[in-house]
């Protein structure tokens, strides 16, 4: 059986919201990745609705690579607590956890959802701008821990 990183994690542990290393990989090549854990929500305690998981994403999207360098990838855990992030290289934790903050202080900004439509978007009806912006704000007031499991912020 393959292991799986984030099954290892033991999530009644952790103290959400933080941003985790949840692993880094090496390519014979010489290029390295790391992958994080954006954590939003207490796992098992709350879950963003789709629509707001769905807006949230694409406003990471289109903000978060102006923040971090070299991001790859960013999408939505199916337990609707977070996401996760791809990176090329390798990049501190308090890097990542200010690109995230500032992005999710933009958040309150957006008058509309960029990229919904039907053209641009697998379900562009699946949307809650007011629902990202109390999510976001949310995670900002609770404010994003540098460690899982203890309430680090520097
Ligand atoms: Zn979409």
């Amino acid at each position: 059986m393959a292991k799986v990183e984030s099954f290892e994690l033991d999530h009644n542990k952790v103290k959400a919201p933080y941003v985790r290393l949840a692993g880094t990989e090496k390519h014979e090549s010489g290029a390295v990745i790391q992958k994080f854990d954006l954590r939003f929500l207490q796992p098992n305690k709350d879950a963003m609705p789709t629509g707001v998981v769905h807006t949230l994403e694409h406003l990471l999207a289109i903000n978060i690579r102006d923040e971090i360098t070299g991001v790859i990838d960013i999408s939505p855990m199916g337990c609707r607590t977070g996401f996760y992030m791809i990176v090329w290289g390798e990049t501190p934790i308090a890097d990542v956890v200010n690109g995230l903050e500032n992005v999710l202080k933009k958040v309150a900004d957006y008058d509309d959802v960029p990229a919904m439509t039907a053209k641009a978007c697998g379900n562009y009806r699946d949307h809650s701008l007011i629902g990202a912006k109390i999510y976001a704000e949310q995670v900002l007031n609770d404010r994003i821990s540098h460690d899982p499991f203890e309430r680090v912020f520097e």
